[in-house]
Order: structure tokens, then C-alpha cells, then sequence
């Protein structure tokens, strides 16, 4: 049986690849499952699969874990340093799929005790790159994409050699806003940035993906998984969310990954690796989809990819800064504290200021330093939504 725990088990990523295991339960021996606020699901669910340990990231939430597992036999921990403790048990898969910087720390230490590591948490790559790659290799453990995008750059090398890349094209829905006005979307709320016209995902995700932040992550998760020159990296934007990703040849040939826009598709891909498996995934009739949609980015409208670009260039700690800057715009603008195309300008405003603090973004890339530099950038962000209140 092959021992698995699932980082942020509770959330849509975690309940996809609970989906995926529960089809096959007794090949898997579940360690541990990692939640947040959603003990009643997490609870539930370590029960039902039998799981060794259950962790809430609240330290507050403890006794009301230990008592949705009263009498399961399942172990009840609380707090991020329990998360890491849970990540770092032996397992031979590790879905990472927390969302935020909080999924760095415990996916390093899965990757310190070998297990191979699904990376849903783009937050990870995007923060300390250098850094989880080196520490994968020093522990002989492997990494494998689960965002879409990248599973489906992934599964198109297979079988080719970097040398012979020309370019990785990603692509983007465009999210809830594609086609919107642009002076409409100073006044886009939570509610309407939160609804994705064709993935279901969680909150989050869903709103970085309507302002192109999502994308801007995913731009530097490229970067950093796949080793390519960020100038031979494209966005694309493509309604349908049909085609995932293309890889470019030296020989002009385009692969192109194209599937339904189902998460089971990447996670079990990333599952079941190096195999293919039946997965539950729909089929697509092209024939019925007809036609598919392509066009640029219009920069203008999302300047998410231009500050990409720019943290791209400038290397470092600047990753980390970009991600917990936006997250913290976008705690503010769930907040109802700053607009949507304010989180841009917050962002850039803060990568300004870091870059000023002599030092900082270059200092080594040690977990320490990220957290760190993550830290001022959070404080960075709220000085500069205040200084605008
Ligand atoms: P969700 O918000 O649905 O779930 C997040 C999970 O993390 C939940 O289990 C949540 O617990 C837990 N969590 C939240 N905050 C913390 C914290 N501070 N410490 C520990 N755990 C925490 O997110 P998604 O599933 O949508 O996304 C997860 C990751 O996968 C993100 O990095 C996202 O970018 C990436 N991703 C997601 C895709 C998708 O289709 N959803 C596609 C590609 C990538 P609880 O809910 O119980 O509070
Ligand atoms: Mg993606």
C-alpha cells in the first residue's frame, strides 16, 4: 500500500484527490490530512479513510478536533509547527495543496523526509524555487506539477529534452472579468471576482485568476520548475480553458495539451505517475466544442504580468515579496478594504519599497530569509492600503 498524506485535504484540490483515492481505498494507507477551519470535513474525512493524524492549522480549534474524532483512533494535532511535524512523518506521496506561503514550510519538510511531492501550491516554487529544488535533490525526493498548466507542460516533454524547447506557451481563462470594460472593473466586488466561468475552485485562486495574479504565479512557476528563460515563457489567453499548455520545438512543432477543466485530471496524473490510470474525468467531443479561442493578454488590463516579468528579472527574494504582497492585497480587497485594480498597485508600490531596503532581496534563499522577507512584504502591503485609506 502506498502511504500518502494530503496538505490542505479540507479545500478544493484536498477534496479532489480524497475523490481520487477513495475510488481505489485499499491501495492507499493515509498518514496524515492537514485542514484549516473545516474541522467537521477534515474530521470526516480522516475517519472515513482511516488516517494516522488530523491537523487543523488552528491552535484554537484543537478540542473541537479531538472531538469530532472522539473515538476514531485517529491522532488530533493543531498549529502550523503540527502541520510541518504531520508533512515531515514518512510518506511515499505528499499532495501539497495548503494555499498561501503557509504550504513552503511543509512542503520542504515532506521533500526532506523523500516522499515525492505533488505541487499544487504554486505559493511554494513561486516563494523559495532555488531553494525546494535544491532541497529535493539533496534528499533524492521528486517534485511533480499539479497546477494544470504545468502538469500539462510536464506530460508534453515527456520523452524530449529541454535543449529542444523553443517555448512554453501557458494559458489563461481570463477569468471572471475577460470580458468586462475595463473602467467597470475598478468596481468589480468579492462576489463577482469570485465566480470562475469554468473551473471550480477555491475562493482565492478564483479571484487571482480574474485579476491575472494567478497566471503571474504561475508565469514564475514555470521559471522555476521547468528552467526555461523567462523570455521564451508566453501567456495566452484562451477562454475555453480547453488547451492547458503548449511546448514550442526548435522544429516548430506546438504540443499541445488539451482535456476537460477537471483537477483530477493533473492530480492523478501527478498520482499515478509514471503511469496513466482510468481517471473520472469527462471526455471531450470536440466536435461539440467546435471551435477554440486564442488572443494576447492586453496589458493593460492586467498588469499582474507586467510586475511578473519584473520579479522575474530582478531574481532573489523578490518571489517571495510578489506573493505575500498580493496575498495580503487580496486579504484587503476580500476585506472590502481597497478595489480590485487597486491590488496591482498596492503590489507594485510594495516591490518598490522592498527593492529599497538595501539588501533584503538578495540575501540567501534559506527558509528563514523567505519568511522573513514574506513577513515585511505582508507589513509593507498594509502600511501602503493604509497610507491610501
Ligand atoms: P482552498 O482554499 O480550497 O483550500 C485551501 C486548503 O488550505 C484548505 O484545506 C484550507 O483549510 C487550508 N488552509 C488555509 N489556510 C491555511 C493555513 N494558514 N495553514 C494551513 N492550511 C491552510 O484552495 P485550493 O484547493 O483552491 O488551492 C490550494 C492550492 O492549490 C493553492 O496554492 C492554489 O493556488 C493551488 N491550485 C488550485 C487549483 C484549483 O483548482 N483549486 C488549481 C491549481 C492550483 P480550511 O478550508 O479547512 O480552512
Ligand atoms: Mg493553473
Amino acid at each position: 500500500m502506498r502511504k500518502v498524506t494530503i496538505l490542505g485535504a479540507t479545500g478544493s484540490i484536498g477534496q479532489n484527490t480524497i475523490d481520487l483515492i477513495r475510488r481505489d481505498a485499499g491501495a492507499y494507507d493515509v498518514v496524515a490530512l492537514t485542514g484549516g477551519a473545516n474541522i467537521a470535513r477534515l474530521a470526516a474525512d480522516a475517519r472515513a479513510l482511516g488516517a494516522d493524524i488530523a491537523v487543523t492549522a488552528h491552535e484554537d480549534r484543537l478540542d473541537d478536533l479531538r472531538d469530532a474524532l472522539a473515538g476514531s483512533g485517529v491522532e488530533a494535532a493543531a498549529g502550523a509547527k503540527a502541520i510541518r511535524e504531520a508533512a515531515a512523518r514518512p510518506a511515499d506521496w505528499v499532495m501539497s495543496a495548503i494555499v498561501g506561503a503557509a504550504g513552503l514550510a511543509p512542503g520542504l519538510a515532506a521533500l526532506e523526509q523523500g516522499a515525492t511531492l505533488a505541487l499544487a501550491n504554486k505559493e511554494t516554487l513561486v516563494c523559495a524555487g532555488a531553494l525546494v529544488l535544491d532541497t529535493a535533490r539533496r534528499h533524492g525526493a521528486r517534485l511533480l506539477p499539479v497546477d494544470s498548466e504545468h502538469s500539462a507542460v510536464f506530460q508534453a516533454l515527456v520523452g524530449e529534452d529541454m535543449d529542444s524547447v523553443e517555448r512554453i506557451i501557458i494559458t489563461a481563462s481570463g477569468g471572471a472579468f475577460r470580458d468586462w470594460p475595463l473602467e467597470r472593473l475598478r468596481h468589480a466586488t468579492v462576489a463577482e471576482a469570485s465566480a470562475h466561468p469554468n473551473w471550480d475552485m477555491g475562493q482565492r485562486i478564483t479571484i487571482d485568476s480574474a485579476s491575472m495574479f494567478n497566471k503571474a504565479l504561475e508565469l514564475i512557476e514555470t521559471r522555476e520548475y521547468f528552467g526555461i528563460d523567462p523570455d521564451r515563457i508566453e501567456v495566452l489567453v484562451h477562454p475555453e480553458s480547453l488547451v492547458h499548455a503548449l511546448v514550442g520545438f526548435r522544429d516548430g512543432a506546438l504540443m499541445a495539451h488539451v482535456g476537460a477543466p477537471d483537477m483530477r485530471h493533473a492530480i492523478g496524473y501527478a498520482l499515478h505517475w509514471p503511469e496513466r490510470r482510468d481517471l473520472p474525468v469527462a471526455r471531450l467531443d470536440l466536435a461539440q466544442v467546435g471551435q477554440l479561442n486564442f488572443r494576447a493578454p492586453d496589458d493593460a488590463r492586467y498588469p499582474a504580468l507586467r510586475l511578473a516579468r519584473q520579479v522575474l528579472a530582478r531574481g532573489g527574494l523578490m518571489g517571495a515579496a510578489f506573493n505575500a504582497a498580493k496575498e495580503r492585497a487580496l486579504d484587503h480587497f476580500i476585506a472590502g478594504r481597497i478595489g480590485f485594480l487597486d491590488m496591482a498597485e498596492v503590489v507594485e508600490e510594495v516591490l518598490a519599497r522592498m527593492e529599497a531596503r538595501s539588501g533584503l532581496i538578495d540575501a540567501a534563499m534559506t527558509l528563514d530569509n523567505v519568511l522573513e522577507t514574506d513577513h515585511l512584504a505582508r507589513a509593507g502591503a498594509d502600511d501602503v492600503v493604509a497610507e491610501r485609506a
